[in-house]
């Protein structure tokens, strides 16, 4: 049965234009790269898609390899959107990459035309969808000329696979080259997705901020809470069931006694403005308005709703800005 969600919510619903484009994403998109493979129950997975999109989350960020095992993921938000969302398909913005291993063999990964456009099929027969709203090619990839990168991205615009093409991980150096060889062709590049967090500021020092304001793309940041560590879940040890407990995550070696100590600093200040340390982390990384939108990952509904209250208080004075960068600058 489709759900009929309340259409105020958009009233309420803070959203950023895509560099110059005319997409428009709301500050905080799910991603689904984790929690949902064929080893979480899909009524938790419903839960959480809805979840967003009853909040006024309409983006969600998918790869081909999502899962486990790979593909899952989009399979699962694929009977999601058949089940529940049918009747609001037009007002969401679906996400989908290739580029990570995906099939054995020498196109089973990659940029190459050969891979991208075989995978993106794939990825709408698992998501039961005609078109996504942005395809990624999901990381450089040297074997594979940029030339052909750029020429398999504008022909799966051309061919109605996808309304918008964007990349990820690109280097500044790279992201310009790209976004020049596709604005050549007619098919310019809507985005780029980064890693950026309080814990990793390359796109603010190497420069890709400038460039997507010269190239007039957006940027939409993932893991922007570093995977849970900018959450008050880790202050004082590692939980069972959290993502730092789960083997082949990141490592707990990464909590070291001296990040400790910052993110307690830190947690101060987001309690000094009302906020928990998640809810901080998430606006301290939208201060900078060439950061269209951030799109973050939850394993349950109630973080969900936690970090969707981040947008209540964007703001942020000039002393606390010094006391967070003298916190991570330690
Ligand atoms: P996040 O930094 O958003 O971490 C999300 C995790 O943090 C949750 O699954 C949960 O983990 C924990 N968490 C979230 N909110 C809270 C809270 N309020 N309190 C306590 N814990 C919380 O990043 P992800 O690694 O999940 O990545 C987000 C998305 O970014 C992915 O789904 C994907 O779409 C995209 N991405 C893209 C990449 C690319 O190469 N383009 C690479 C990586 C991600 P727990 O399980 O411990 O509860």
């Amino acid at each position: 049965m489709s759900l009929h969600a309340s259409t105020s919510r958009y009233e309420r619903t803070p959203v950023r234009r895509v560099g110059r484009s005319g997409l428009h994403l709301p500050l905080l998109s799910l991603g689904l790269w984790q929690n949902f493979g064929d080893d979480r129950p899909h009524e938790t997975q419903r839960e959480l898609v809805l979840g967003a999109f009853e909040r006024g989350i309409f983006h969600f960020d998918l790869a081909n390899n999502y899962g486990p095992p790979y593909g899952a993921a989009e399979r699962n938000f694929g009977r999601i959107l058949r089940d529940d969302l049918a009747a609001h398909r037009d007002e969401l913005v679906i996400s989908t990459k290739a580029g990570w291993d995906m099939w054995p063999g020498p196109h089973g990964a990659g940029a190459s035309r050969k891979h991208l456009v075989t995978s993106l099929d794939r990825s709408l027969e698992r998501l039961g969808l005609d078109r996504v709203d942005i395809f990624y090619t999901h990381r450089p990839d040297p074997r594979t000329p940029l030339e052909e990168t750029a020429a398999a991205l504008d022909h799966i615009v051309r061919s109605g696979r996808a309304h918008y093409v964007g990349m990820s991980s690109y280097s500044a150096d790279a992201g310009r080259q790209l976004a020049g060889m596709l604005r050549q062709l007619g098919t310019p590049v809507t985005i780029h997705q980064p890693s950026y967090s309080m814990l990793n500021r390359w796109i603010e020092t190497e420069g890709l901020l400038d460039v997507a304001a010269d190239e007039g793309f957006g940027v939409i940041g993932f893991t922007a809470l570093a995977q849970g560590m900018l959450t008050d879940k880790y202050l004082d040890g590692v939980p069972e069931g959290s993502r730092a407990a789960s083997p082949g995550s990141f490592s707990s070696s990464a909590l070291t006694d001296e990040l400790r100590d910052s993110l307690r600093g830190l947690a101060a200040i987001a309690s000094e403005r009302g906020q928990s340390l998640a809810q901080l982390a998430l606006a301290w990384a939208l201060r900078d308005p060439r950061v269209t939108s951030l799109v973050i990952g939850a394993s349950r509904l109630s973080q969900l709703d936690e970090n969707w209250r981040a947008l209540e208080q964007l703001d942020f004075d000039a002393q606390e800005l010094a006391e967070i960068e003298d916190l991570l600058g330690r």
